[in-house]
């Protein structure tokens, strides 16, 4: 079920030094029944670790992705309406790398098909690669191509043999989760047409020093990305990062642009950002040591805040019961004492537990009969939509608390 690197995933050096410990804790997908009140959960040690020769953060136990992955319950959308954000994505990537009507476009991670049918409504060829069967099935049943499978070198070369190269190579919030980045940078290397582009969008590990966002560390989340690092993972393979643009997802993501090295000019925003990581000293051991004591901090200024406020008399509950909330709510070791419970709109969540905290996840429906004088806002990435949608709520004296940062507001 779980494996310890001893070595840097990306450098291979030995040279790998944990910073923070956030506890053994349970998969944050794994929300349990009622029923299974008794059983025991299985937790697996949630650390991060700093590599000095390459720069890469990252966990080093990593859970057999079978289990993580094969029946992931995370749909990007309903069909067949992209989402704005997404679809400002696709226009920008059609208008500067798709000339050609004839392109391939291939998606690692590519879920129900949402972002590919975008493509494929305008003409281009399109595959997708997601390894949950059942997601798989779905898209394939919307009309669009999808291989349940990981991707890796040998699909890779299958893939450009049958279908040839790909223009394009989109993994948006996939390439944090993989273990083998040999592996996959040898697949591009193989794949990607010699004017190809790949895309990889992902956390920027700079946010987690600037907003203290240490909730993105789960056990899907295999490392936190910056672009010196990425920068010598690339080269080794003959491949370059030639562009890259900071997007407001998940708090602050990097969107990097990689072609095959010399292909392309690199545009001046990549040392831009090379620039920024090195004045946030993020090549220094001791930036990630202070990193981690600001995060202690943070978490026994919450619980403070929350024992305060549950002293007063006050009710407190969960606002979203998303994967990273599992990782707060379990480091600081927030349960139904605190939270009467978490309320999210997804379905499969509703009805059960947290993993780890066992907070009841309920609808909207019960939410409204049972408002509490205070949210935990656990799904902070979503704060600006989710304080218009309860301008009411606030209107009639409800308060928000932003948990991450090192202190907690209350809006
Ligand atoms: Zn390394």
């Amino acid at each position: 079920m779980i494996k310890t690197n001893t070595k840097c995933r990306d450098c291979r050096s030995g040279k790998l030094t944990k910073f923070l410990d956030l506890g053994s804790q349970p998969l944050a997908n794994s929300f349990s029944r009622t029923e299974d009140l008794t059983a025991v959960e299985r937790t697996y040690p949630l650390e991060v670790y700093f590599c000095s020769d390459c720069g890469l953060t990252q966990l080093v136990h990593v859970v057999n992705k079978e289990e993580l992955f094969k029946h992931y319950v995370y749909f990007s959308s309903v069909m067949p309406k992209v989402s704005a954000y997404w679809e400002a994505y696709a226009l920008d990537l059609t208008k500067n790398f798709l000339k050609d009507k004839s392109s391939f476009v291939v998606e690692i991670g590519s879920n129900d098909g949402v972002l590919l049918k975008f493509f494929q409504d305008r003409g281009y060829h399109v595959l997708g690669i997601d390894p949950a069967k059942n997601i798989a099935k779905l898209a394939n049943e919307r009309g669009i191509n999808t291989m349940a499978a990981f991707f890796s070198q040998r699909l890779a070369e299958t893939i450009a043999a049958e279908q040839g190269p790909a223009n394009i190579i989109l993994a948006n919030n996939v390439f944090a989760h993989i273990n083998d980045h040999y592996d996959f940078c040898a697949g591009i290397k193989k794949l990607l047409h010699p004017q190809g582009v790949l895309v990889i969008e992902a956390p920027y590990l700079i946010d987690m020093f600037e907003n203290l966002t240490y909730d993105t560390v789960y056990h899907e989340h295999l490392s936190f990305l910056a672009v010196r690092p990425l920068i010598k993972l690339f080269e080794r393979f003959g491949l370059e990062i030639f562009d890259v643009k900071i997007m407001p997802s998940q708090g602050q993501s990097l969107r990097l642009f990689i072609g095959h090295k010399g292909a392309k000019s690199v545009s001046e925003n990549v040392f831009c950002l090379i620039q920024k990581e090195l004045e946030f000293k993020l090549d220094d051991l001791n930036s990630y040591f202070l990193l981690a004591s600001r995060i202690e901090k943070s978490k026994s200024k919450l619980v403070g805040l929350l024992q305060e406020l549950k002293n007063q008399g006050k009710t407190i509950a969960a606002y979203g019961a998303p994967a990273k909330g599992n990782t707060l709510l379990n480091y600081c070791k927030i349960g139904p004492e605190v939270l009467d419970y978490a309320v999210d709109d997804l379905p499969l969540k509703q009805g059960k537990l947290t993993p780890g905290m066992r907070v009841p996840v309920r609808n909207r429906q019960y939410a409204e009969f049972h408002r509490p004088d205070y949210y935990l806002l656990l799904a902070w990435n979503y704060k600006k939509a989710i304080l218009e949608k309860e301008a009411d709520f606030i209107h009639k004296g409800g308060k928000f608390i932003i948990p991450i940062g090192d202190e907690p507001s209350i809006i």
